[in-house]
């Protein structure tokens, strides 16, 4: 006779604990994906083969990876995996995987040196690498090694497993991922994000999706390493959209994919917006299936956006204002009738609160005064990992993040940023923070003292600019001072404009007055 299912109290509960409720920010967006008929739907596009993965070989493919990193390579709950790749196809297969198995994951920047990433892995105390055969000479050796995501081991454990996967209880409050950010000052910290927090962000954009005849189809312009991309491989997967994947953004190729793959979203940076508007490089491509430009990281003006949405209906663009800290998501226009408030970067996203307040006081504002913008809700991080101090300075009373912005608001809610209190830069999106590029500075024997602010440009928005005080009778000039910086860190975060001072202006407590530094650098500008 066939044994009952469930014939005492210790097989159901492990048969429940097989199938455990979505709580992992993955089982989530599977449950959502559930809804929609998407078996036969393609989940991802290689630009650059137009190799496609339609969703039922996406789910196949993250429950045997999971499996195989759970019974070859050992990997549990608690494990933090590091991940050092360019944009490919493997990357968000990887990242559900790992969140249904509750590895934490924590994705950097390609680009960055060996030391930089070396201070990342023991930060993240990362147990095991996932890198691509361009990255994975950089990575130091970890406990559970290095693994290719390029290469046919890894095709193999993503098709075939010797075994089940077992049981894994992940809750809300795990950490799913450590970004890194270097917050509103000092150096590069890691952001420990939860699954809670993706899941808020997930919902958010569910809960606002818009009733649309064609499906979506996303091209990946931001890396899956930054926060906006890495909650947009999960976003993408909950609401079963068609992502397009490139290894690395290149204008022309993007255009070519747009045409191509007849994109519907894409996410832009202003100066991308500035070059297909002002430009002719974007004649003779097809991108009239473009529906959605989303833009964030600074402000477009309004000429340039009547320009661009002249130039390629239908398309709209949206702007919206984010953080690694806040999930990559915060505010955002979320309607046509939206993207025509000018200047603004959209409403708060559902579920949080925010307030302008006297950053010198902490008392509120009211609204059209100018002053430190503070979110709190379900989308901010748990703080930063191993860093009590910095994680109090920034989550400040009652779960308030400080964001470190100058904004206001207008009596409708729209919030608009005027300005960086914090110290950090953003070139081409990328967070250069000036504490790192100071410290580097001031440990050559010819400089004395050194102080980095942002310097605005077209191209980048803003690139790194030196102040140096260097020792009398050196032969020390602009380029040596550029190359000593450009050996030891990423490209993007390289110095590309030095000034020589006799002094660097510091308040009483030390502080370096960064405001002055930038009205000499304007100044100097004007006066050449
Ligand atoms: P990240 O953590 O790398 O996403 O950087 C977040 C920072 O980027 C914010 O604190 C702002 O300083 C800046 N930022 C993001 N969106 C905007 C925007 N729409 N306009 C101006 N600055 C922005």
């Amino acid at each position: 006779a066939q044994k009952p299912k469930f014939s005492t109290a210790s097989e159901n509960r492990s048969a429940f604990r097989l199938k455990p409720l979505p709580f992992s920010a993955a089982s989530y967006a599977f449950s959502l994906l559930a809804t929609s008929p998407c078996h036969d739907t393609t989940a991802l596009i290689d630009a650059a083969t137009g190799q496609r993965l339609m969703y039922s070989e996406f789910i196949e493919k993250t429950k045997t990876l999971s499996a195989s990193l759970q019974t070859l390579v050992g990997l549990s709950k608690g494990d933090t995996a590091f991940v050092l790749s360019p944009n490919l196809t493997h990357v968000p297969i990887l990242y559900f995987s790992l969140l249904s198995l509750g590895v934490v994951i924590s994705p950097a920047n390609p680009n960055s040196t060996e030391s930089e990433i070396h201070r990342q892995i023991k930060l993240s105390k990362s147990t095991i690498a996932f890198a691509s055969s361009t990255t994975c000479h950089k990575l130091p050796a970890l406990r559970y090694g290095t693994i290719l995501i390029d290469s046919p081991q890894f095709e193999s454990m993503t098709t075939s497993s010797s075994s089940e996967l077992g049981c894994v209880e992940v809750s809300q409050s795990d950490v799913a991922a450590i970004l890194y950010s270097s917050g509103t000052t000092g150096q590069v910290k890691g952001v420990m994000l939860t699954h809670r927090n993706l899941i808020a962000v997930v919902a958010s954009c569910y809960a606002q999706r818009q009733e649309r005849t064609r499906r979506t189809v996303l091209l990946y312009t931001t890396p899956f390493f930054h926060a906006y991309g890495f909650f947009f491989s999960v976003k993408s997967v909950a609401l079963s959209e068609t992502g397009v994947v490139m290894e690395r953004f290149d204008l022309r190729k993007m255009l070519r994919a747009v045409e191509e793959y007849r994109v519907t979203h894409v996410a832009l940076t202003p100066p991308v917006v500035v070059a297909m508007t002002k430009g002719d490089l974007a004649d003779g491509y097809d991108l009239t299936s473009l529906e959605e430009v989303s833009c964030g990281g600074a402000p477009l003006g309004r000429d340039l956006i009547a320009a661009f949405t002249a130039k390629f209906p239908p398309a709209v663009v949206m702007q919206g204002y984010a953080l690694t800290e806040s999930t990559g998501a915060a505010f955002r226009q979320a309607s046509p009738e939206e993207s025509l408030r000018w200047g603004s970067v959209g409403r708060l996203m559902a579920n949080c609160e925010a307030k302008i307040v006297d950053p010198d006081t902490g008392v509120a504002l009211p609204t059209f005064k100018h002053g430190e913008l503070w979110i709190k809700g379900p989308n901010i991080m748990k703080g930063y990992v191993s860093d009590p101090k910095a994680t109090s300075a920034t989550l400040v009373s009652d779960g308030w993040l400080r964001t470190g912005d100058l904004c206001y608001f207008d009596d409708e809610g729209f919030l608009y940023v005027v300005d960086r209190l914090k110290e950090l830069i953003k070139y081409k999106g990328y967070q250069v923070p000036p504490a790192e590029l100071e410290q580097l500075l001031q440990s050559h024997p010819e400089i004395l003292d050194a102080a980095v602010i942002p310097y605005p440009d077209e191209e980048a928005g803003q690139v790194p600019m030196a102040f140096v005080v260097r020792h009398s009778q050196c032969s020390l000039d602009e380029g040596k001072v550029m190359d000593f910086i450009a050996k030891q860190v990423a490209p993007y975060k390289k110095i590309r404009r030095v000034a020589f001072v006799s002094f660097i202006p510091k308040s009483a407590a030390g502080k370096i007055l960064r405001k002055e530094l930038r009205s000499i650098a304007i100044q100097g500008t004007s006066s050449k």
